[in-house]
């Protein structure tokens, strides 16, 4: 449900010829829509530093595009993946990310430099993997 709002924000991007749009516009339209959408909601402090700083680079072998320009990448090209696997221009994702820490297309949630932030981040990841576990205990007792 929360990646059908990235969905309609890319669509909604989508109206704009891009060409002529610096992905620098693009992400403050992005960011302004996501906002609104998100209304009630504060918007995700910025990734860590040593988070962006440490994005790792990959080489493009599919057919692949950056959301947040909407360039689309030619086998070869080099690009920075977050941790959820998604692939953006070092330019597109190193702005967002000083931002807000939340991956465009999926809203993976990336470690911030925020303590407050981060209580509630951990807390929301261990909660996860307390149900993963309790998945893993019962399909070990009824199978
Ligand atoms: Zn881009
Ligand atoms: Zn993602």
């Amino acid at each position: 449900m929360e990646e059908d709002i990235f969905n309609s924000l890319v669509l909604a991007l989508s109206d704009v010829d891009y060409r002529f749009v610096n992905a620098n516009a693009n992400i403050q339209r992005l960011l302004e829509l996501y906002s609104n959408t998100a209304s009630g909601l504060r918007l995700p402090p910025p990734a860590a530093k040593h988070i962006i700083e440490n994005l790792p680079d990959v080489t493009i072998t599919e057919e692949a595009q950056c959301i947040i320009c909407l360039k689309n990448f030619s086998v070869g090209d080099t690009a920075k993946k977050l941790p959820c696997n998604h692939l953006y221009d070092k330019e597109c994702i190193v702005q967002w990310l000083e931002k807000t820490n939340t991956c465009p297309m999926c809203r993976f949630e990336m470690e911030t430099d925020d303590e407050e932030y981060e209580k509630e981040r951990k807390e929301k990841l261990r909660a996860k993997q307390r149900e993963a576990e309790l998945e893993i205990l019962h399909a070990s007792m009824y199978s």
